[in-house]
């Protein structure tokens, strides 16, 4: 993100933004409700157009790349999925829609556990079960980079925990990992880097073993 910069009405929702998500790390994007981090991941995504700055993913805005799915991956929400449809149906429907040659559904499903419960239909599924089809769907691509928007919302300690060690594994499999929360508490054992914004502005952009040993 380079002097990124996002208006609604007269008020900025995100004001002169720079930071720079590195590969083989957990980047912690925090900030308040209303601090601007959706609106941030929206114009990185390419689903709003910025005001001023950029947002490149390697290099390149998300909307010029010819296959966006394989080279950043995004968990927003729990996707809206029709509860008759089964999850291997749904992830091998998103890959053609993306272009993939090859649907790499029964690999995602195992990456995020839904295996054995991947022919079930959607509908039956629990919130956190949901919320790893939402992963599995951003695996697809294989990307460098992934985006989780507040994943472990609604969670339990379990489904955070899975979160956290997932996260984990993606960064040290060299993969860049951008994971936004209004809380630090719940990223400063997951997250190795913390970039924190208040009413759109970089407050903060700082190693977490550095602040910890600070404070
Ligand atoms: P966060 O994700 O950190 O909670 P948001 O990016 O959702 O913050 O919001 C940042 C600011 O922009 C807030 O003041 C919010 O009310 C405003 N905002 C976000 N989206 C819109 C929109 N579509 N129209 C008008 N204002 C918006
Ligand atoms: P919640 O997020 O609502 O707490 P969970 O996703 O942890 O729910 O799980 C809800 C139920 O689904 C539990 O009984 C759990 O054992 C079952 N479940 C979750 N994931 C799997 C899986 N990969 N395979 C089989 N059963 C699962």
């Amino acid at each position: 993100m380079r002097g990124l910069r996002k208006r609604y009405g007269a008020a900025l929702a995100v004001d002169d933004l720079t930071f720079t998500v590195p590969p083989g790390r957990v980047t912690g994007f925090v900030g308040p409700n209303g601090a601007g981090k959706s609106t941030t991941l929206r114009l990185i995504l390419g689903l709003d157009r910025p005001d001023g700055g950029t947002a490149l993913v390697g290099g390149r805005p998300y909307r010029s790349l010819r296959r966006p799915i394989t080279h950043l991956g995004a968990m927003l929400d729990a996707s809206a999925v029709h509860p008759s449809r089964k999850a291997s149906d749904h992830l091998l429907w998103m890959a053609h829609a993306a272009g993939l040659k090859k649907a790499r559904v029964a690999e995602v499903l195992e990456q995020v556990g839904l295996s054995s419960v991947g022919r079930r239909a959607v509908g039956g599924y629990s919130l956190g079960m949901r919320q790893r089809l939402g992963i599995a769907a951003a695996l697809l691509g294989d990307p460098p980079m992934l985006i989780f928007d507040e994943p472990v919302n609604g969670l339990d300690p379990d489904g955070v925990r899975w979160i956290r060690i997932l996260l984990r594994s993606l960064a040290a499999e060299g993969r860049a990992v951008l994971v936004s929360s209004h809380l630090m508490s719940e990223l400063e054992d997951t997250a190795d880097h913390l970039v924190v914004i208040g009413r759109g502005r970089l407050i903060a952009d700082t190693d977490v073993r550095s602040l910890l040993a600070a404070a």
